[in-house]
């Protein structure tokens, strides 16, 4: 029996009036979890995700973490069971590769913050299952984009959180990398209880590694459930307003495009 690790009942969201209006947002995420969220630019994934870390707060509704109202956690409480991992982050302050991903032990430190031997062990594991110890001295305004996104990463594993929630966190690496992500989430769901949901619009990717995959357009999930009765041709081409097909063939998948 899996515990409810979010209860989302009818959450609405808008940054202003008469804009954007995420609507009525239901959905339970039960512990060790992989769901991927999809659907096109604008329909609110982003939002939700903010929703689901603490950075916005719902105009009506309710956010129950762990049976708690989410407003009622300290940001530090938060950070130690949440982590989110998006695209757009800038950091300007030339810190290597160790020191920043030794920012997501913050909010386990101790009241003078220092690093004891198990932090200092925990952030180089968590920079060795992103394949980036080669790059640990290097100022992290001085690596590509690609590393960068695993530096990310890293930190959010640092962070020991029960939830990882990926904004199309994987969307600047190449193939390998992608793979070598998601294969890494997906063992830590596998063998650490470590929950994931993630947007992506790499719908292969989506369909190899997740087993449950709610479907947003206008602000509203439109469809949730099991990969099933979700991720089909006909579901994803009303979504997406695209013709393509999701084929399954001789231990292949994916989705192949209309000529
Ligand atoms: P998605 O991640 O699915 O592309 P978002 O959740 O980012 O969509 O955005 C949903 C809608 O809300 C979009 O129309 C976007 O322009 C709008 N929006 C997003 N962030 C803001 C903001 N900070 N202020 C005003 N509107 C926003
Ligand atoms: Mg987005």
């Amino acid at each position: 029996m899996h515990e409810n690790l979010f209860v989302l009942q009818d959450v609405e969201y808008s940054y202003s009036k008469g804009g954007f209006h995420l609507q009525k947002i239901n959905c339970k995420i039960q512990m060790r979890e992989f769901i991927t969220i999809i659907g096109p630019n604008g329909s609110g994934k982003s939002t939700l995700l903010k929703l689901l870390a603490g950075a916005l707060k719902a105009d009506s509704g309710k956010i129950l973490l762990k049976d708690n109202e989410i407003q009622n956690y300290s940001k530090k409480d938060l950070a130690k069971i949440i982590s989110i991992v998006t695209q757009f982050n800038t950091v300007i302050f030339p810190i290597n590769v160790y020191e920043f991903v030794a920012l997501g032990r913050s909010p386990h430190l101790n009241y003078f913050g220092y690093e004891s031997k198990k932090d200092v062990e925990i952030i180089m594991e968590s920079i060795s299952k992103v394949e980036l110890t080669s790059k640990i001295n290097s100022p992290i305004t001085q690596i590509s984009g690609g590393e960068f996104q695993r530096a990310l990463i890293a930190r959010a594993l640092a962070q020991e959180p029960e939830i990882i929630l990926l904004d199309e966190a994987t969307a600047h690496l190449d193939i390998k990398h992608q793979i070598e992500i998601f294969k890494l989430l997906k063992k830590l769901n596998d063998e650490e209880k470590l929950t994931i949901v993630f947007v992506s619009h790499n719908l292969n990717l989506a369909d190899f590694f997740s087993n449950r995959f709610l479907l947003m357009a206008n602000g509203k999930i439109i469809k949730d459930g099991i990969k099933e009765e979700t991720f089909t041709s006909e579901n994803l081409q009303k979504v997406f307003d695209a013709e393509f097909l999701i084929a399954n063939q001789g231990g292949y998948s994916g989705v192949l495009i209309k000529k």
